[in-house]
Order: C-alpha cells, then structure tokens, then sequence
C-alpha cells in the first residue's frame, strides 16, 4: 500500500511535467496547423516543431505550468507546511527571474507593487478590475501538487488558486482536481460524478455543465475554440474526460496533446491525475528520460514525498 502510494505520489507530478512538455508541442495549434506539422501527429519531445513559440524551450523542457506547481512545491518543502504568503513570494520570484510562457492573469496579478505582502487583495482587484470575468486557467494548471498535501486538501487548494484567480469557477475547478488526485493516490474512494457535482454546485453551477460533457466520449476534445482557450472550465473538463476515458498514461497524453488548443495546460493537468491513477511505473521511460530537467524533478518529488509521507527513498 505505501509503496503503491510513493508510485502515484511520483506519478502524478512527472504526469504533469510530461504532459506540458509534450503540450508545448501543439500549444495554441489549429487543426489546420497540426495536420500541416504533425500529419501522423505528435508522440515524442523530438518531434515538437520549432517555430518562434516553441523555439525559445529546450526540447523536453515544461513551460509555466509546471514551474508554478514547483513553486508551490518548493514552498512547501521549506516551510515543511503549507504558508500561503511564502508560495505568493516564490511565485513573485519566478515572475521575476524569466518566467515563460507566462499567462495574463497571473502576469497582471504578480506584477502590482504590493503583491507579496497582500497577494489575496491584489488577486481579488484584479478579477474585480476583469469585471468578474477572467476565469482562465492559471490556478488549474499548477493545482495538482496539492492533492498530495496530506491533509487540508480543499482550504490549500482554494487559497492556492485564491493567490492568482479569485473567480469561484477557478477555484471550484481547483479543488475537484486536487481532491480527486488525493483520493487517487492515498488510495480513498475517488469522488463520483455526483459527487463532482455537489461540489462543484457550491462554487459555480456553469462548473456542472463541463463536468457533464466530460462523460461523453465525442466533443470534449474539440478545443479548438478562440472563445474558450485557455478556460478554466475547458481544461477541467479535458482532465476529466482523459479520467474517465483513457485506458493508459500514454494513451490519454497522446489524445489530449494531438487536440491541440491550450495543450500543455491541458496535458499537465490531465496527465498529473492520469499519473496519480495508473501510477509512475505505468509511463513509458522515454517521456520520464527525456525531460531536460528531470533530476531538478527528482529531487522535489524526493523532498516532498519526505514532507508529505514523511517517505524516504533509499
Ligand atoms: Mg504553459
């Protein structure tokens, strides 16, 4: 049972690094472009087409999404606990530094003056300065890392989300992702659907409908919408979709990633909770070994498991 949970533990933050690496591949294609660049579609970090977007990774390198999920992770290990202001400041760090790939939102949010010493006040005027409108994203693709807290798994995932995007559709999407990766790996029931449902309802009822359409087995993929790029919701309902559907790591990584739309955020988050129920043994070695920055991954998903199962690898 526990060397099941430490599988699912490391499972879940490679799933997420390799579905955003191989993500960048297709990030922000058309269909049109895809079957111009990828014809037989995309399967390896080798493959991924060199245009002045994606030029500026390293092949196998993960972009924005994965580099949040670490700060968290990172504060996390420091503090050997969950201090919301100390994530706030390694997110401010990164913004810093050369932070790619970077999303609007969290662009907006981390740059005002006072972020660090109040970034929930600063988070809520910008959603508020967006006219309640801006539910991108940004929260979702970093959340996965919480649902290997060992406790506290909805407060953490809220106030995490709470620290870029305060809209209650990135929230509530925040915690159905870390709950159902918590079930996944400390081996609880997983959430149902009705389950997702009930908690979803005390956010936003709009959740609901893209819960809903994660079930069916056609459409969810098309996500090809300028409208819906980059949706919180739109990616919620792809995680869930690769949830129910996918019958293997690879299998549900290569379908999320060859849809194209915002894929590496939606890869991350779908194949972090693939990762967590199949486990780190079930990926294939190529996706693992060929992350530029998998030694920098290794020692995180070590000093975290530490914290967090207090498990120490030989
Ligand atoms: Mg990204």
């Amino acid at each position: 049972m526990k060397q099941d949970t430490i599988d699912r533990f490391k499972g879940c933050l490679y799933g997420q690094a390799i579905g955003d690496a191989l993500g960048l591949g297709t990030e922000g294609m058309t269909d049109e472009d895809m079957a111009w660049k990828y014809p037989n579609g995309i399967r390896h970090y080798s493959q991924i087409f060199q245009d002045r977007h994606r030029k500026r990774w390293e092949i196998g390198d993960w972009t924005d999404d994965t580099d949040m999920m670490l700060c968290i992770a990172n504060a996390v290990i420091e503090d050997k606990g969950v201090d919301f202001y100390n994530i706030a400041r390694h997110f401010k760090e990164w913004a810093n530094g050369e932070p790619m790939g970077i999303g609007e939102n969290t662009y907006k949010v981390l740059m005002m003056g006072d972020y660090v010493e109040r970034p929930f006040e600063v988070s809520h005027k910008v959603w508020k300065m967006s006219r309640y409108q801006s539910a991108a994203n940004g929260g979702l693709m970093r959340t996965s890392v919480v649902g290997l807290f060992p406790k506290e798994v909805k407060t953490c995932a809220e106030n995490i989300c709470r620290l870029t995007h305060y809209d209650p559709r990135c929230v509530g999407s925040c915690v159905i992702v870390s709950e159902l990766i918590h079930a996944l790996v400390y081996g609880l029931e997983p959430p149902t659907m009705s389950m997702m449902l009930n908690m979803a309802q005390s956010y936003d009822a709009e959740i609901c409908n893209y819960i809903e359409r994660s079930w069916s087995e056609q459409n969810v993929l098309n996500l090809m919408d300028d409208d819906h790029m980059g949706y919180t919701l739109v990616t919620l309902s792809v995680t869930l979709w690769a949830y129910w559907h996918a019958n293997s790591f690879e299998e549900g990584l290569l379908a999320v990633v060859n849809a194209g739309g915002d894929a590496d955020t939606n890869a991350a988050v779908a194949c972090a909770v693939l990762g967590a129920k199949f486990g780190c043994q079930s990926i294939p070695q190529e996706y693992i070994e060929g992350l530029v920055y998998r030694d920098q991954l290794e020692t995180t998903v070590q000093k975290l498991s530490e914290v967090c199962i207090g498990h120490n690898h030989d």
